[in-house]
């Protein structure tokens, strides 16, 4: 068996080189992180229930036209992606209060919020991500008015898709986190949703009961995370069927 040339391991994934130039191959881990990287485990399952669901959501943007750079599934815990040059930033969209723009500001977790905002945050673990303004992010270089313009234009269609597809399956979207890369063509740059887009990322309540459906479960310690993730893949219906590897899906009617 040859070896595979590992280009960079993270708390939750590995690229490792792809194919074809150009491309990688993403491979989602079981290890959770959370409290920059303070609290870890393995869950059983979480990086197969990621991958497909990353998969669905990077599938759904490209098909309205949002470009990613995700090109195909690979495996059950692999997928083939372009190579970016990923712009230093998580760019925060938040529809509803909750996390750390709660603890920042006092608003009380699950207020709505006037309009959908937009942060960013500049990716250094060692200082713990963090907020930082778009006077910060020019002054450093880290991205240009147009890169500002493009990333604010994409996180909103980003919000407005996920937004109505969770609504679809009784889920509110109350924030996400999205990393965004530049592919170059000739002459021309692109900005390209990168990394991925799964429940480690968002923050998802059922819309009725309020369950949390997402990483808060690990981070506060609410229950079983995979169960959590199984039943938001259950409802978006992308559930594998008969796979050996997924833990078992607690189907509920
Ligand atoms: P907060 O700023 O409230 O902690 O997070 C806002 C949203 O961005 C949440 O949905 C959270 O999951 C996501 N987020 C923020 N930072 C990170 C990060 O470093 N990794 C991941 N996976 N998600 C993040």
């Amino acid at each position: 068996m040859a070896r595979r040339t590992k280009v960079y391991e993270g708390k939750a994934k590995i690229l490792y080189e792809g194919p074809e130039p150009g491309t990688y191959i993403q491979y989602f881990k079981d290890d959770a992180t959370a409290f920059n990287a303070e609290k870890r485990d393995v869950i059983d399952g979480k990086g197969v229930l990621n991958n497909r669901l990353s998969e669905y959501f990077m599938v759904g943007l490209n098909t309205i036209g949002v470009p990613t750079h995700f090109i195909r599934r690979v495996n059950m815990r692999e997928q083939l992606v372009r190579v970016v040059d990923m712009i230093p930033l998580e760019v925060v969209v938040r529809n509803i209060a909750a996390g750390s723009i709660s603890k920042r500001l006092g608003i009380e977790e699950g207020t709505q919020l006037p309009r959908p905002i937009i942060e960013f945050y500049y990716k250094d673990d060692a200082l713990g991500d963090p907020l930082v303004s778009e006077d910060h992010i020019l002054a450093f270089g880290w991205a240009t008015h147009q890169d500002l313009d493009d990333m604010v234009g994409l996180a909103a269609r980003v919000n407005d898709f996920l937004s109505g597809v969770m609504t679809g399956v009784g889920i509110k979207l109350v924030d996400f986190k999205i990393e965004i890369g530049r592919i170059y063509e000739g002459d021309f740059q692109r900005l390209v949703v990168a990394d991925e887009i799964s429940p480690d990322s968002c923050r998802l309540w059922d819309a009725k009961t309020g369950q949390k459906l997402d990483k808060d479960v690990f981070r506060r310690d609410l229950g079983n995370l995979s169960e959590a993730y199984t039943e938001v893949a259950r409802r978006l219906g992308v559930m594998p069927g008969n796979s050996t590897t997924m833990p078992k899906p607690k189907l509920m009617n």
